[in-house]
């Protein structure tokens, strides 16, 4: 990276973003993970602009002139979200996803500096539904994705066909990350439009009330037969990976970021974690008359570890879970939670 410069986070107040800040703002000056001298961090918002919208994209661009992107801003939401909003996940974000590469490449030259690198943000979503697991880089095109949530999947999918065309035809440095399934505070703790940690996280909060209020029959409802399982990563986990990347990944093929293949986690065992955490330990039943969408998409992070060192450190899921329920308690009323 050069001496001097200004990282723009799209999505900076999003899970993921906020994420990000906490690792740049509490990690120590000049650390591994901490910011760097000549380092500006700016994290945008949809108030910096609507970034479907070209005009506004460039705006931001106009305004922040950064040298570097960590593109995260997208419509982004659980199972149930995806199956209901099909074409709204598919057209939103191919638009932002264009804009964002398109203002990077600035063909009309506009006079701000020339960007180093752009790494986007993908999902393991991306990933075939029929497809020999573990799931690792080389996959993302080999098959149809899961049908519940095909127009988020196939954004998604072709951050990657521009990241290639743009290293091709202008010899750009762009990139992309595939995360798991990924929780912590600042998530969307919206009862129904939201991914299973945060969603069960809200629900289990509003049972406790119950509980307490007298009725110690109330119990968390989980959606499906609680089989499927799902690799977490917490967001400030995450976030170190995403520093890392930005100083040191300079190759346009995504990189899986991810716990182990062998650390899967059913979602019976995401239901009883959080009523542990709680202190309702158990108290859930299953609404089985809901989807389980995907039953696995287990990734490797072999190609991750084999770069940024063997001795990345995890943060185990019980006490991240622990952490983003107590953040949940402490921040209801700022919380993202549906309410007005
Ligand atoms: P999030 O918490 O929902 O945050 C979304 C961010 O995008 C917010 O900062 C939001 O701004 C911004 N945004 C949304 N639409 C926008 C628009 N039209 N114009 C400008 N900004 C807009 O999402 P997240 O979970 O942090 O996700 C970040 C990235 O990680 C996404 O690319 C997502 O696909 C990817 N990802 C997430 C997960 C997961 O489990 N959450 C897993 C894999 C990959 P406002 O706050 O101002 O609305
Ligand atoms: P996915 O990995 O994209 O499918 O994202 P989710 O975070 O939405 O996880 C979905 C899995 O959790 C499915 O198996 C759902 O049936 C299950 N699940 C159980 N309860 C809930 C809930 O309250 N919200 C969501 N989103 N999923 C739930």
């Amino acid at each position: 990276m050069s001496s001097s410069s200004v990282i723009l986070v799209t999505g900076g107040s999003g899970l993921v973003g906020q994420g990000i800040k906490y690792v740049i703002e509490t990690e120590p000056v000049g650390s591994k993970f901490g910011k760097r001298e000549g380092e500006t961090w700016i994290f945008a918002t949809s108030k910096d602009g609507d970034l479907k919208d070209p005009k506004a994209t460039e705006a931001m661009y106009e305004k922040y002139k950064p040298t570097h992107v960590i593109h995260l801003a997208a419509l982004v939401g659980g199972l149930f979200k995806n199956m209901k909003y099909k074409l709204t996940f598919l057209r939103d974000n191919m638009l932002i996803n264009a804009n964002i590469l398109e203002s990077a490449h600035n063909p009309g030259g506009a006079p701000r500096p020339k960007i180093e690198k752009v790494i986007s943000c993908l999902s393991t979503c991306v990933f075939p539904d029929k497809v020999t697991y573990p799931l690792d880089e080389n996959k993302v095109h080999s098959g149809p994705p899961h049908e519940s949530n095909f127009g988020y999947a196939h954004a998604k999918r072709m951050v990657d066909v521009y990241n290639h065309a743009y290293k091709e035809e202008f010899g750009l440095n762009f990139t992309s990350a595939i995360p798991t399934n990924v929780f912590g505070p600042y998530d969307n703790f919206d009862l129904e439009d939201s991914h299973v940690i945060p969603g069960l996280i809200h629900k289990t909060y509003k049972v406790k009330k119950e509980i307490e209020a007298g009725n110690k029959d109330a119990k968390l409802v989980v959606a499906g037969t609680g089989k499927p399982l799902r690799q977490f990563i917490y967001s400030r986990d995450l976030a170190k990976l995403f520093i890392w990347m930005l100083r040191e990944y300079d190759d346009v093929e995504p990189l899986i970021l991810s716990v182990g293949e062998d650390e899967e986690v059913s979602i019976e065992e995401v239901a009883k974690a959080i009523t542990k955490a709680f202190g309702i330990e158990g108290q859930y039943k299953f609404d089985t008359s809901r989807a389980d969408g995907q039953f696995r998409k287990p990734a490797t992070n072999a190609k991750l570890l084999s770069l940024v060192g063997k001795d990345f450190t995890f943060t185990p899921f019980d006490e991240a879970l622990q952490e983003t329920v107590d953040w949940f308690l402490q921040n209801y009323e700022t919380a993202r939670t549906g309410k007005k």
